[in-house]
This record gives structure tokens, sequence and C-alpha cells, in this order.
């Protein structure tokens, strides 16, 4: 057998039938719902394309939320649409009235000059991961957080905060609406009343792995005494309570899928599985947990994971290439590059300015791992993010890539 029989095998059109199905399913926020049936949904895909599959439980928190508003009292009168953040904490009954101060993306040095203690904080969303917003604003003594989205189009977001310890209220505005604040908290004091009406409690969801290794040598052991490495394709399977996650991330979890299904019956080298994650959204605990416990005696060797999140919608396809803290795989990296150029794709590279999501706690263990990822979704994290606005062919390039990869490791182990 050679590559191009593999990669004959992956389909465009499949694909996103996956995506259709999967956010017909609507939000699949952790422990929702939406994430039982996705729970379902793999698990069944995963049987169908003869993978071997098993659960790993995870402790989570189930999010509701409720009535949510904003409303400026001063210096005029406005009504703002917003969204809760998922695990943002309630106001107080009656709400919270404050004054606002713009504190840009919320890193520490964007504090500097400002008085935050007691106040509202207008911050920008991209350039910090959530947690740290969160985490810097109540070193400052911030009572809430107004987060502006980042593109235009009148569109509010919802991102994950931590599924534990302390939070905030936190809302979302549109791109158009923080300008406006922006603008007003430049020429005198804005006092704003948030209202934010949700619920917390402990919960589980669960991972789920579906490992499609064949024999490498007739004469090798049963599965069970399988001491082969493992290379695991990772794609996480929540979404925000606002986001029917088409592009996020949908586009992970039926590439993923794909190549499952492209290798099923291939002998390889090593083990082949997916690894499709929960509670990734707000800080990756879902995986971190799976780190600590069950991830070394399901796979007590790994060669190297390739996590898929976001290749659905947006320009460039981009390998990530690490972030403040950490480096990701320079030699999964170097084979991906290689497999694009060889198969005429386009592959780019990025430096991730809010931490390597669910990779994270991989790569913080020394395991060989690396993102493919587009960064550019215009629709990500809000009710936009609709299979309409996903090219096929996106994905296809993706699933080549990464089969094509996984063939030259093969070679090389
Ligand atoms: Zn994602």
């Amino acid at each position: 057998m050679d590559c191009r029989k593999v990669l004959e095998k992956i389909d465009s059109t499949r694909m996103y039938k996956r995506i259709v199905e999967i956010a017909s399913l609507g939000p699949r926020d952790t422990a929702s719902p939406g994430d039982a049936a996705s729970r379902e949904y793999v698990l069944k895909e995963a049987s169908n394309l003869g993978a071997r599959t098993w659960t790993r439980s995870c402790r989570v928190v189930r999010f509701r939320a409720g009535a949510t508003s904003l409303k400026v009292l001063e210096p005029v009168e406005r009504d703002m649409v917003v969204l809760p953040q998922d695990r943002c904490d309630p106001t107080p009954p009656g709400g919270l009235v404050g004054e606002v101060e713009y504190a840009r993306c919320g890193r520490e040095e964007d504090y500097k000059g400002a008085s935050a203690c007691g106040k509202i904080i207008l911050q920008d969303l991209w350039g910090l991961h959530m947690l740290e917003k969160v985490r810097v604003a109540l070193d400052h003594g911030a009572k809430g957080l107004i987060w502006a989205h980042s593109r235009p189009g009148n569109k509010q977001s919802a991102w994950g905060l931590a599924q534990d310890g302390p939070s905030l209220p936190v809302v979302g505005v549109s791109l158009e609406d923080g300008d406006w604040l922006k603008r007003a908290v430049g020429s005198g004091p804005v006092r704003v009343r948030v209202d934010v009406e949700v619920s917390k409690e402990p919960a589980t969801s669960d991972h789920i792995m579906a490992e499609v290794s064949a024999p490498f040598d007739s004469a090798e052991a049963p599965a069970s005494l399988d001491s082969r490495p493992a290379v695991l394709l990772m794609a996480h399977r929540d979404t925000t309570h606002v986001s029917p996650g088409a592009s996020d991330n949908g586009s992970g979890l039926t590439v993923v899928l794909e190549v499952l299904r492209a290798f099923s019956g291939v002998s390889l080298p090593f083990r082949l599985a997916g690894l499709f994650a929960a509670a990734e959204e707000g800080g990756g605990l879902g995986i971190g947990q799976y780190a600590e416990s069950g991830l070394a005696n399901d796979f007590p060797r790994i060669e190297g994971v390739i996590n898929l999140d976001m290749v659905g919608v947006g320009s460039k396809l981009l390998v990530v290439k690490g972030d403040r803290r950490y480096r990701t795989s320079a030699r999964i990296n170097g084979l991906l590059e290689e497999s694009a150029s060889a198969l005429g794709y386009h592959l780019g590279e990025y430096e991730m300015p809010m931490g390597l999501a669910d990779i994270t706690p991989l790569v913080a263990r020394g395991i060989e791992s690396t993102w493919l990822f587009k960064p550019d979704d215009p629709r990500f994290h809000t009710d936009q993010d609709i299979p309409d606005f996903v090219n096929p062919n996106d994905l296809k390039a993706a699933a080549d890539i990464v089969a094509s990869t996984i063939w030259r490791l093969a070679q090389r182990t």
C-alpha cells in the first residue's frame, strides 16, 4: 500500500456531512445535553469506521446562562446586547453598578496608570488567555469585566472561563459597542449596570478514545500486549454555550475521524488513535485531568500528538509553533511542512498569543505535540459558527497533510 491509496480514501463531502450533523446537535458546552449528544455521535462514527473505542470521565462544571443585560447609565442611557461568558460569576441581586475603565487586552502592563479597583474593566478580546485576563483583573480589584469582540458585524462572542477557582461576572459586547464604550471612557466617566444570571454545578463529561491500529507484524502479540508507541490525533468535542461549533471544533472532529477511517486496517509501526477531548473551552481542564491520570495507562508511550482545532474557516492553514511559554514539536512540524509541500498545499506558521489550548498539558510533560489551526475565523465562538461558512476543500487539505505526515512518520519509525 502506498500513501496515495490512503489519501484517495479522504473525502471532503463526507467530512462536510459530519460537520452538518455535529452542528445540528446545537451548542455542546461541557456537560450540556449537546455534549452528551456529541459523545454518542463520535462513538457511533468511530465504531462505524472500525475503531476500538473507550471513554474516560473528567470532572467539570455545568454552566447555565440566564437573563443578562448591560445598561449604560452615564454619560447617556444606552442598552447593549451582551452575552455571559461560560462559567462566569453571577452579579449580586440588583446588578453590578460601576465605573468603566479600559485596559486594552488585560495584561499586567495594560493596567499601568489605570485605577481598576472596584471598577468594571473593558478589554479587547485577543492578545491574552481568558483565564489570565480574569486573574490579572482580580489582582487589580476589578468587580466585573466586559470583553469587546475582535471582529466587526455587531456580534457578541462567548468564551470559556476556568472550571474551578475564583471568577468574576464577565459579559461580551460587540466590537462596535466596545468602540463606543472606549470613546466614551476616553472623554469622561462612564457608569454601567450589568446584570448576569448564571448558575454553575459540578458535573462530568467524557473523553473518547478511538484506536484503529492494525498489527504491524502478523506475529505481533494481541492488542492488550501492544507495546508500540502511539500517534494521537486530537480534537476537542465541546463548544461555548452559544456556538453550534461547525469550525470550532466540528472541523477538527471530522478531519480526525476521516484520517482514522483512511488508516483503518493499514499496518503501521505505531498505534494510531483519535482523542476526542472533553472540556477544552476555558483552559483545557479536561485534557489536563487526562494527562494527570489515564493517559499513561491508555498510551504508555507516545510518539507524537497532532491537535486539530479550527481548520474549517479562515484564510491560511497554519501550524502553531508555540506560545510565550512552550514550543510545539519541531520534528512533527517539519514532517507536516514536508508533507504539505510535497502535496502542493500551503502551510503557514503561527505564534499563539493566548496559550496552546489542549496541547498545553502534553507539551508541558515533554510529549511531542503540535496544532493545526486557522486563527482568523471571524465568527468563532459566536452563534454564526455554522456549516454554511465551512469550505469542505479546506478539510481535505488538512486531512491530506495529516495523513501524509502519519505516513512519513511510519517510514521513519
Ligand atoms: Zn476550539
